[in-house]
C-alpha cells in the first residue's frame, strides 16, 4: 500500500526524515547542523559555528539586545547495537502504522524538526517579536559532554550573552505529547572510598585489622540516613551503594582494603558540600582508615515558576486539553550547564518509550502536535512580555 503522508510530507516530517537519514552517531553531525543553519539564516539568525576537539556545535542568534529565548537541544544520537534487529534501516527513515522509525526519531530529531518549523511559523506572524531567539544545538549530548553546551555557555557567558529562558527539547512525554515537563533535575555526586586494614590469616586474629569488619557499621549508617525529605519537586536525596569490593578469593585470609563506590541523587534542599561533610563526620564517627574522594557529575535545578512555565503549561491546555506534570525524575541533561547562568529552564519533547533503544520511534502525528506546541509556547512568551 502507497503511504501518502510519504508522497507529500508535512514540512516537519520532511526535515525530520532528511535529518534521521544523517547517520551522525556521537560525536559526529554528519551536517544535521548545517541543514537547520541554512534554515535558521533565511529567517535572519546569525550564525556561529563552534568547533571545539571532535565536536561540532551551532550557536544560531536572531535579534540582539532583547531579552533571550533559546531552543537547546543535539543532533548526534547513540549507535544502532545490532542492525539485524532493527525492522528497517535505522537511517532510512520509514513509515509503519502511523510511527515513524529511524535512530534519532524520538531523542531527538523530531524535536529538532519542530523548531525550526515553529520558528518559521511564529517569526511569519509576528516578524518583530519581544525578544530575541537563539539556538543551541551540539553534537556531543549523547556522549562525554564535555566539548559540547558546556563549552559554548563558557564562550556565552565570557561575552556575558545571557539566556532568561531555555526550552531543551529532549523527549520529555510518557503517554501523550505534553504530559510531562521537566522542570528541573537532581544533583548527582559520586563518592570513592578506600578503607585501609592490615592483612592477615584469619586465625590469627590479634595479628589482622579487618576492614570490612570496620567499614560495615559505617556503610549500614551511610544506607539508613535520611539527607533530606525533598520537596515539591523533588523526591528525598537518594544514596545507594553501587560497588563494594573487598578480599583475595581464599577462605583464610583477612584482606588488607576494602572500596566502596556510592552515588547521591540530591535535591535542592541540600548541597554537594553538605553531603561531602556528613559522610565525612560518619567515616570519622567509625574510626576508619579511609581515603575519600568525590566527583560532582551535575548540579541540581529547578524552574518552578515564571513566564517559561506560564508560556509552556498554557501551550499545552490550550492545544492538548489537559494540564501537563512538572517533573524532575530522569537522568541529566544538558539543562544542568545552561540552569546555573541563571536561565529558566524547561524540558518539552516527544514520548520516550523507545529512545536509545532498537526500532526507535516516534508517531508522526506527535510531530505535529510538537511544532503546535512550540509555536504557541512563543506566542504566549510574546504575549506576556509586551
Ligand atoms: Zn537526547
Amino acid at each position: 500500500m502507497i503511504d501518502t503522508t510519504l508522497i507529500n510530507p508535512s514540512p516537519v516530517l520532511a526535515l525530520t526524515m532528511d535529518l534521521i537519514s544523517r547517520p551522525s552517531v556521537t560525536p559526529a553531525d554528519e551536517g544535521c547542523q548545517q541543514l537547520m543553519a541554512d534554515r535558521l539564516k533565511a529567517q535572519g539568525f546569525a550564525i556561529e559555528s563552534m568547533f571545539f576537539e571532535d565536536t561540532l556545535n551551532l550557536w544560531a542568534r536572531r535579534g540582539q539586545g532583547k531579552p533571550l529565548f533559546c531552543f537547546a537541544g543535539h543532533t548526534d544520537v547513540v549507535p544502532t547495537g545490532p542492525l539485524d534487529q532493527w525492522h528497517s534501516d535505522p537511517f532510512q527513515p520509514q513509515i509503519r502504522d502511523g510511527l515513524l522509525y529511524g535512530r534519532g526519531a524520538a531523542d531527538m530529531k523530531g524535536s529538532l524538526a519542530a523548531m525550526i518549523i515553529a520558528t518559521e511559523q511564529f517569526l511569519a506572524a509576528t516578524p518583530e517579536p519581544a525578544f530575541d531567539i537563539a539556538y543551541l544545538i551540539t553534537s556531543d549530548e549523547e556522549g562525554p559532554f564535555i566539548n559540547g553546551t558546556m563549552r559554548v555557555i563558557e564562550v556565552l557567558e565570557a561575552r556575558q550573552e545571557k539566556i532568561r529562558w531555555c526550552l531543551v527539547g529532549e523527549p520529555s512525554s510518557t503517554q501523550q505529547v505534553g504530559d510531562v515537563i521537566k522542570n528541573g533535575r537532581r544533583g548527582s555526586l559520586t563518592g570513592y572510598l578506600k578503607v585501609n586494614g592490615i592483612q592477615g590469616h584469619v586465625a590469627y586474629p590479634h595479628l589482622v585489622d579487618n576492614p570490612i569488619h570496620r567499614a560495615a557499621p559505617a556503610l549500614a549508617q551511610l544506607s539508613q540516613q535520611v539527607w533530606d525529605h525533598g520537596n515539591a519537586y523533588f523526591p528525598a536525596t537518594s544514596f545507594q551503594i553501587s560497588n563494594i569490593h573487598a578480599g583475595t578469593g581464599a577462605t583464610n585470609v583477612v584482606p588488607g582494603q576494602l572500596e566502596v563506590t556510592f552515588n547521591f541523587r540530591y535535591s535542592t534542599e541540600v548541597t554537594a558540600q553538605a553531603l561531602q561533610q556528613q559522610v565525612e563526620s560518619i567515616v570519622q564517627h567509625h574510626q576508619l582508615q579511609y581515603e575519600l574522594t568525590w566527583v560532582l557529575n551535575g548540579l541540581p535545578f529547578l524552574t518552578d515558576s515564571g513566564a517559561l512555565v506560564a508560556a509552556v503549561v498554557d501551550a499545552v491546555e490550550q492545544r492538548q486539553g489537559f494540564t501537563p506534570s512538572l517533573e524532575t525524575t530522569g537522568g541529566t541533561s544538558d539543562g544542568r550547564f545552561i540552569a546555573p547562568t541563571g536561565a529558566q529552564v524547561l524540558e518539552l519533547g516527544p514520548c520516550n518509550g523507545s529512545i536509545h533503544k532498537i526500532n526507535e520511534h516516534v508517531r508522526v502525528s506527535d510531530l505535529e502536535s510538537l511544532v503546535d506546541l512550540y509555536r504557541m509556547m512563543l506566542e504566549n512568551l510574546h504575549r506576556s512580555q509586551s
